[in-house]
């Protein structure tokens, strides 16, 4: 048996291990997928263990995608650009280091069922679209967003984390502008919560008018006040973390097994229908 971890803080309510151990036991394969509370001074030790031990791979998550980087043997060039990692493979002793959080945010926008405005089926295009937050996740969103020709905007609680981000990220001479904290003002076309505001029963975006899509990262068994509150008003469109959360995680199953992730197992393993 192999294990797959989940290294991150705090792990304890992570969804993904009962979607990734549903789909082992659907494709008869004898794996585990264990959640590793992990603090920051333990970070590289456990990375040791990802190289000595019978392991597959890690997910990581908040707060170590970007500081995992400096740890790893090699990183795939999308994670590069992005500037976080949110999956690990192991290959012998070496670690390699992914991103499919873009992945899944793509697919999490693209299966929507309201509209499309692009022939590639990604639902924005020419408008302006505010992310609250700036690390891992926020970079993997800003970084799709820009590619698919829209105008990002960033808030984050630390301003300096912010200005990392968007000096960081480009896209044809295109950067996202780092924006004070939106509240009471208009956001945009669009809203990102890419902060773990809404795990607590906080709202994200407390104060701020809902524009015509919301799209809340934090992926819970309840939803979050700011998808109830987006849900409850007419003309808004919601995506729900727990839809990045799927196809995210059937990316990392396929690099962790080289065999396509039995999708439809993993939903049926989620606690609310999506
Ligand atoms: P990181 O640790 O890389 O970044 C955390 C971000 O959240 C930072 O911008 C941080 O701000 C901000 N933040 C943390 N606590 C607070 C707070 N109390 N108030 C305001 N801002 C806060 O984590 P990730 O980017 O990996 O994850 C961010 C969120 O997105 C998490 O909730 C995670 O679960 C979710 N996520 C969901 C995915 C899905 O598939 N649905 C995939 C990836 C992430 P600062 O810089 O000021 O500390």
């Amino acid at each position: 048996m192999a294990q797959v971890w989940l290294i991150g803080r705090p792990v304890a309510h992570s969804l993904s291990p009962s979607m990734h151990n549903a789909a082992f036991a659907k494709l008869g394969l004898p794996h585990r997928y264990e959640a590793k509370e992990t603090a920051d001074d333990q970070l590289a030790a456990t990375l040791d263990r990802l190289r000595r031990d019978d392991i597959l791979g890690a997910n990581v998550t908040i707060p170590h995608k970007e500081s995992v980087l400096r740890l790893l043997d090699e990183i795939d060039d999308e994670a590069r650009r992005i500037g976080a990692v949110n999956t690990i493979v192991s290959r012998g002793a070496r670690l390699i280091g992914y991103n499919t959080d873009k992945y899944g945010f793509e697919k999490a926008l693209e299966t929507q069922p309201r509209r499309t405005s692009s022939a590639d089926g990604f639902p924005f295009t020419n408008e302006r679209i505010l992310i609250l937050g700036a690390g891992g996740a926020a970079r993997a969103c800003a970084l799709a967003l820009l590619e698919h020709g829209n105008d990002v905007d960033i808030a984050n609680r630390d301003p300096a984390r912010a200005e990392a981000l968007a000096r960081s990220i480009e896209v044809d001479g295109r950067r996202p502008q780092v924006v004070p904290w939106p509240r009471g003002r208009e956001p945009g076309d669009a809203i990102v919560n890419a902060t773990p505001l809404g795990l607590g029963g906080e709202e994200a975006f407390e104060d701020v008018q809902l524009p015509k899509w919301v799209i809340d990262l934090v992926p819970t068994a309840e939803e979050t006040p700011l998808v109830k509150r987006a849900k409850a008003t007419e003309n808004v469109t919601v995506v729900d973390g727990l839809s990045m959360l799927l196809h995210q995680a059937a990316r990392s199953f396929e690099l962790w097994t080289g065999v396509p992730a039995p999708l439809e197992t993993m939903r049926a393993a989620l606690p609310r229908p999506i």
